[in-house]
């Protein structure tokens, strides 16, 4: 399974996955329809599949006008979405599985930047292969989605499951964040030294517009503030012992930011 990135709107990433055995593609999130139907043409394929993962229409303001080009493929999203997801048929639930170019997704509900986001994780099959998580606007690198529909709570518990895969799962995030993000981080975990090097990479990065997506698991868990709830540097940041008001008054600052 090939991964291609997107790029759309200001700071948006569609994603675009290429069966080559079997020339179909399925696309993630895909805000518009143009730039995907271009993508699969030029590998030749057929779109079989849209996983959205969540309703808002920077991740679903294409769907229509695919469906309408391909009538065959079919629309995934979570079972909450119901209604909220143009032209969608599959209702999913955690622990459902999906099937793609010889992997298989499993199915995370995580709820928080709104109530029905759910992300879709294809573990690594083989020695060859990495996991690759995608997480639409739950985690981004160096951050995290602003709580639109669900609580500090149901967020942490939301990443928790995230923070849990493995190190060197690929980080396909729905937004070119980063940078921001970072500069929000260093201000409340400055005296990380790993969050420090990642913030000279990615202005380097960024300065010469190159993507600073995928990032990984491994890098998160030493970088991005809101999956250190429970690392004493944040929670003094924070002013609090408790991990979940730890996470609820960095997203508050962040909001802020
Ligand atoms: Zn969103
Ligand atoms: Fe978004």
């Amino acid at each position: 399974m090939q991964v291609y990135r997107i790029p759309v709107l200001s700071d948006n990433y569609i994603f675009l996955l290429h069966d080559r055995d079997r020339h179909i593609a399925a696309v993630v999130d895909p805000a518009q329809a143009e730039p995907v139907l271009q993508q699969v043409r030029s590998l030749g394929a057929e779109l079989t599949a849209i996983f959205n993962t969540h309703h808002h229409s920077d991740h679903v303001g294409g769907n229509q006008e695919l469906i309408d080009r391909y009538p065959q493929l079919k629309v995934y999203g979570g079972a909450e979405d119901r209604g909220r997801i143009p032209g969608q048929q599959v209702f999913l639930r955690s622990g459902d599985r999906v099937n793609f170019a010889g992997r298989t997704a499993e199915i995370f509900f995580v709820p928080g930047h709104t109530k029905a986001h759910i992300a879709y994780y294809f573990p690594a099959n083989n020695p060859g292969e990495t996991g690759e998580l995608f997480c639409g606007d739950t985690l981004f690198a160096g951050g995290c989605g602003r709580l639109f529909e669900g609580t500090p709570a149901q967020m942490v518990a939301s990443l928790e499951q995230l923070r849990n895969l493995p190190d060197n799962t690929r980080v396909w995030c729905a937004h070119e964040y980063t940078l921001k993000n970072l500069q929000f981080a260093i201000g409340v975990d400055g005296d990380n030294p790993d969050l420090q090097r990642r913030l000279g990479e990615v202005k380097e990065a960024r300065s010469r517009s190159q993507p600073t997506v995928p990032s990984s698991i491994g890098i998160e868990k030493k970088t991005n503030p809101f999956l250190r709830w429970d690392f004493p540097n944040l929670q003094s940041a924070a002013n609090t012992h408790d991990s979940v008001q730890t996470f609820a008054r960095l997203r508050g600052m962040k909001d802020r930011f």
